[in-house]
């Protein structure tokens, strides 16, 4: 049976820069239950103008590159069963199986599914997107249908704030992500105007300055919408605004998906027995080699992400007593 000293479950960004950060001092194997490496980063676009808004995304391709030298990698398995004792924990995948001192969990998360709530009628139209899609579309320049748009607004956390629905945390990334697409949209498509319905604008940190200014020039109305109505010339946008019930119209709408747990980091919970948090994110067991990083334990952005698996792979090298 296979040794190493780490096992890092999950090869998006958290992942590898465990691995990267640890390469040459401890024996580490990433295992990917995709066929490649680099998480949900990877599907993500660079949102520059004609300057740089400050994304974060070219941070994960950086990670991606230096991961490509010198990490140890199983891509297309995903960790099946565990057990522990002694020290040693005994792992399986469906094709072979390791006996590693420590492990990482860094299983992420994924864009909330809007398919689950009819109200948002998406799936079933050709003019309700999710913020994901817009980011793929970004990235493949497949933009044709938003070139024909002359309205759009985008509707903030979509998946996230219900305490209802038992996630009342906070995505993070949202508000960010959108006010940059939509900068990128008027950029591209200078006739094109953008709304934004959201509760809190959750902006601070790396760009804010920037985020404020885009934040300035966009009509902006402090409550969410409680239905959309699709039609074949565009969409209906029912709000509460001031107390009064409105109805605005638009070519498309855009709706600001949050991040929930991955289903690998609902697993990765129940296999290592691990408390969670609100909607379900991991809370690890360093004393007991159990680590985490990521978004699987709460979402964050890229650099958040990087910074916070850094640090952890300095806790782990003390915990292996190194
Ligand atoms: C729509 C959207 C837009 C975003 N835009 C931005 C942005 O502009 N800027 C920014 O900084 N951040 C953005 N983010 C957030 C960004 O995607 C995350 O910060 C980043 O992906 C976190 O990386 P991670 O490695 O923790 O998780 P992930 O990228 O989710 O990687 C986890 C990996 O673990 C693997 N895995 C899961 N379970 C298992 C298992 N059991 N066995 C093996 N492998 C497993 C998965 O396949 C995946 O590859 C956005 C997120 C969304 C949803
Ligand atoms: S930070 Fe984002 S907008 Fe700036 S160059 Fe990198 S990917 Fe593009
Ligand atoms: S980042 Fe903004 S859109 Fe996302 S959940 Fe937080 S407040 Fe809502």
């Amino acid at each position: 049976m296979e040794r190493f000293d780490v096992l890092v479950v999950g090869g998006g960004i958290a992942g590898l820069t465990v691995a990267s950060a640890l390469e040459g001092t401890a024996s580490v194997l990433v295992l990917e239950e995709k066929e490649f490496l680099g998480g949900l980063a990877r599907e993500l676009s660079c949102k520059a103008t004609n300057r740089c808004l400050r994304c974060g995304v070219c941070r994960a391709v950086e990670v991606l590159r230096k991961a490509s030298f010198g990490i140890h990698s199983i891509t297309g398995e995903s960790l099946e069963s565990v057990s522990w004792g002694k020290g040693v924990f005994h792992v399986a995948t469906n094709h072979r199986a390791f006996a590693v001192r420590s492990v990482v969990l860094a299983t992420g998360a994924v864009p909330f599914r809007v398919e689950e709530f009819p109200r948002y009628l998406w799936g079933r139209k050709r003019r309700i997107f999710t913020g994901f899609e817009l980011e793929k579309k970004l990235k493949s320049g497949n933009l044709e249908d938003f070139a024909s748009f002359s309205s759009c607004a985008f509707v903030q956390c979509v998946g996230s704030r219900s305490s209802k629905e038992r996630r009342g945390y906070c995505s993070q990334v949202c508000c960010r992500y959108a006010l940059r697409l939509v900068e990128n949209l008027r950029f591209r498509f200078p006739e094109t105007s953008c709304d934004l319905y959201y509760m809190d604008l959750q902006i601070f940190g790396d760009g804010e300055k920037d985020l404020r200014t885009i934040a300035s020039s966009v009509s902006l109305f402090r409550s969410l919408p409680f239905a959309l109505e699709e039609d074949a010339l565009g969409v209906t946008v029912w709000v509460e605004i001031e107390g009064k019930v409105v109805k605005r119209r638009y070519d498309a709408v855009v709706l600001s998906v949050g991040l929930v747990p991955s289903s690998g980091t609902r697993r990765a919970g129940e296999l290592f027995r691990l408390p969670q948090k609100e909607g379900g994110f991991l809370v690890p067991r360093p004393e007991d080699g159990i680590f985490a990083c990521g978004t699987a334990t709460g979402p964050k952005d890229i650099v958040s992400t990087i910074g916070e698996a850094e640090r952890l792979a300095e806790d782990l090298l003390r915990f292996l007593g190194g």
